[in-house]
């Protein structure tokens, strides 16, 4: 008997596994088993289409709209299905008896493996494996191997493969299922198939090419067609190859031009040992774990979860010239149609900032190409600057849908576009912490220090004054937590302007003062006046104060302690608080429970903004308000509560990020894994648990880990440097690379340090005796 299952599938701590057919779950495991390389991603169906199935093939940063409210991500027809039938019968998992099935995501390598053992109607067994990937290595390149023995009888298996264009984009309640493309050419060269189609309004072609080898008795055959024959002796086992090649083209150009071209690649590839395929992707992973690997020493567990995020961060990380982002359900799903949130910026960035800045350097890229788009966004509201979308997808306006029909088929209005405006300086939040953190100098003076002057002025703007008081203010605003909208003076969006006005005004007067012509050409190009400047500044200071109370709890906005104040009760087995049944979400609004973190979300953000008594008195207040609706709230809250001292919760919480996805925490993961929750896993870990802090004076780290928890091994981008983490509760050992810098300045245990590049460093503390004892 073959083992191509069994090669790929024992590395405990790097795969997930499912192990019986359970078609209620398929949806899920569709999107937890995605593969893909940031420039395609692909959901994993089986390859037969089962029934129920939602197979979804999308490149990242192609949308499309026709007939729907707003442009969504397109699913594009799918290489991966391949169809046997035997004696009428297809071989699958919803046509034949399962005797048995198991699935592995193997992390390490890329690659999906299954193995199942079918029973046919009239007896005969057979079992089947496959193993698929996305190529890592080739961008535009996927492989599929299938191994398929009859156990019981000689028989004729009736091969249909080819390129499945039956696909559609799921849809919402009201649009209902719908194609995005329309197929333009179909044909056959060469023992190779080809397909070309275009997305519908904005005419994005997609050119495919596609095909399969077989060997069997020792003999080795190219496919001539898709739709054949073939006998297969009992016990023998048939092996099929399938390649495809994928590439994308702008609108506009003809087909015939790139088929000649893409044919010569495809064929490249298609005649390339599979052995040496899968070794150069295999190759390629090793290099992205080589840096993209967290160890979390001493329990097994957390472990392969904890891969599972990363490799989930992974599979959607791209840099195309800014050409996309990552959307809030990455590129395993249709959630969000595919469209960039916040949780771009505050989420996921700073997992990439700080091991992969390119792909940071690309999410800010796409902002800055669509800042034309920003300014016009403004501009109709009657705001000056740039003013981000709260939704965007391809073009940069705002892609927000308007109004949608719940699953009890009420109409449920959106006010997040015109509401949520925290998005802008979140966006320019992320500039600033990207030039923090790699010194990035000419990105800021391309791009980023006018998204932040531009974003400062929609800021400024965006201010009303109150004459009775003198202060401005921000009303109707909805902060990050939704269950209350049209709120006055929301503290994370008034600080967060506050901030971006600051920060504007502090580039300003830097270039003014050491890039004089700088300054003057990027004021020319935006017309910028100083005085300008100065109102930002001026105005930024009047900004209206928050209130406080005498613990130093700061109100969430004008009159939240007004409110009902109540708290959560109870907690389920995830330490998430169970909202009691006599109060609806609607009724949430008149109540302090809010749907995400907002006070602490604004503690984390700005951090350093805030002094450490802050952060408990309002921990301890928000903890059992927060509802944690939303896959964004864990995993700050948890960082906080590290901050805090509550490692007990912060645990907790730390699991119910980390299993957002995995466990399909939120009931949701069918339309894509959250990449908020990925991310924000990530600064839990890093800021939270191991407490590195990044700030203008340095790097600091001060861990404060579950005492189970031997180690954590990390690496760390910091200026220009390459920083190998490994640390405990009581030691942090580090060794900086770095070709350019010779000396960085790091605070260990709250002592700081001036220490040599290329040189490896142990700093010790006694370790006190935890105040509280606790168990996991
Ligand atoms: C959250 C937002 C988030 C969006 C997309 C909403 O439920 O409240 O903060 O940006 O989902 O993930």
């Amino acid at each position: 008997m073959n083992n191509l299952y069994d090669s790929y599938t024992d590395d405990e701590l790097w795969v997930v596994k499912e192990s019986e057919w359970q078609p209620e779950l398929q949806n899920i495991r569709e999107a937890q088993f995605a593969l893909g390389n940031g420039y395609f991603g692909s959901r994993a169906s089986l390859e037969e289409m089962t029934k129920g199935c939602v197979p979804g093939f999308y490149l990242a940063g192609i949308y499309d709209k026709l007939t729907a409210q707003v442009s969504e991500i397109v699913n594009f027809p799918n290489p991966f299905n391949f169809k046997f039938s035997v004696g009428g019968e297809k071989i699958g998992n919803s046509t034949m008896d399962v005797i048995s099935h198991k699935r592995t995501l193997n992390m390490k390598k890329g690659l999906l493996l299954r193995s199942t053992l079918f029973k046919g109607s009239k007896g005969p067994r057979f079992d089947y494996q496959s193993l698929r990937f996305i190529s890592m290595d080739n961008k535009n390149v996927g492989v599929m191997r299938i191994e398929i023995t009859p156990l019981d009888k000689d028989c004729t298996i009736d091969i249909q493969t080819g390129i499945d264009t039956s696909v559609y984009n799921i849809g919402t309640v009201t649009e209902g299922k719908k194609k995005h493309f329309r197929l333009k050419e179909l044909g056959q060269h060469k023992n190779a198939g080809y397909l070309a189609v275009d997305t519908f309004e904005k005419k994005h072609s997609l050119i495919y090419w596609a095909g399969f080898y077989y060997e069997y008795a020792g003999k080795k055959t190219y496919a001539k067609d898709n739709v054949f024959k073939i006998k297969v002796k009992k016990k023998k086992t048939i092996v099929f190859t399938k390649v495809f090649y994928v590439k994308h083209f702008p609108s506009g150009k003809s087909h015939s031009r790139y088929k000649t071209q893409t044919f010569k690649k495809f064929n490249e590839v298609f005649h390339t040992k599979f052995s040496v395929l899968m070794n150069n992707h295999v190759q390629e992973w090793k290099n992205v774990w080589e840096k993209a690997d967290i160890i979390i020493k001493g329990t097994a567990n957390l472990q392969v979860i904890m891969r599972f995020n990363l490799y989930h961060m992974q599979i959607c990380a791209h840099y195309d010239d800014g050409a996309s982002s990552i959307g809030a359900r990455t590129l395993s799903g249709e959630g969000y149609r595919g469209h960039i949130f916040w949780d771009a910026e505050i989420f996921l960035f700073p997992y990439y900032l700080y091991t992969y800045p390119e792909v940071a350097k690309n999410m800010l890229l796409y902002r800055y190409k669509r800042l034309d788009q920003a300014r016009e966004i403004a501009k109709s509201l009657g705001y000056k600057g740039a003013m981000f979308p709260w939704e965007s997808a391809d073009s940069g306006c705002e892609e927000t849908p308007t109004w949608a029909k719940d699953i009890n088929g009420q109409i449920v209005k959106i006010f997040t576009n015109k509401m949520e405006h925290h998005i802008t300086p979140d966006i320019a939040h992320a500039v600033s912490s990207y030039y923090l953190s790699t010194g990035d100098r000419k990105f800021m003076e391309e791009y980023g220090f006018e998204m932040i002057l531009e974003t400062a002025r929609f800021c400024e703007s965006r201010l009303e004054h109150n004459k009775k008081t003198g202060f401005y203010e921000i009303n109707n605003v909805i902060g990050p937590d939704e269950f209350h909208v049209g709120v006055n003076n929301n503290v994370y969006t008034n600080m967060m302007f506050k901030w971006n006005m600051l920060e504007g005004c502090r580039i300003y007067y830097n270039l003014k003062k050491k890039s004089p012509g700088l300054c003057r050409s990027l004021s020319k190009k935006i017309n910028l006046k100083e005085p300008e400047v100065r109102k930002w500044k001026n105005n930024a200071e009047k900004i209206k104060p928050f209130k406080m109370n005498r613990n130093k709890v700061i109100e969430q906005f004008d009159g939240y302690f007004k409110l009902k104040n109540v708290n959560f009760t109870e907690t389920d087995e995830n330490g998430v608080p169970v909202i009691p049944e006599n109060i609806g979400t609607m009724d949430m609004s008149k109540t302090q429970f809010i749907k995400q973190c907002d006070v602490l979300m604004l503690l984390f953000v700005l951090s350093s903004s805030f002094k450490s008594e802050y952060v408990k008195a309002n921990y301890d207040y928000y903890l059992m308000k927060t509802a944690h609706k939303s896959s964004l709230s864990a995993s700050t809250t948890a960082a906080v509560a590290c901050w805090a001292g509550d490692l007990y919760r912060a645990y907790h919480l730390f699991n119910v990020s980390l299993r957002a996805d995995i466990s399909n925490l939120y009931g949701n993961t069918n339309e894509g894994a959250h990449a908020a929750s990925l991310g924000g896993t990530y600064q839990a870990l890093i800021l939270g648990f191991a407490g590195v802090r990044c700030s203008q004076e340095g790097l600091f780290v001060n861990p404060r880990m579950p005492r189970t928890w031997e180690k954590l091994i990390f690496n760390f981008c910091w200026k220009d440097c390459l920083i190998e983490f490994e640390i405990s509760n009581s030691m942090v050992q580090f060794k900086i690379k770095s070709k350019r810098k010779k000396e960085l300045m790091i605070s260990v245990f709250d002592v700081p340090h001036m220490v040599t590049t290329n040189k490896a460093y142990a700093f010790t503390q006694e370790l006190e005796k935890p105040r509280i004892e606790f168990y996991y």
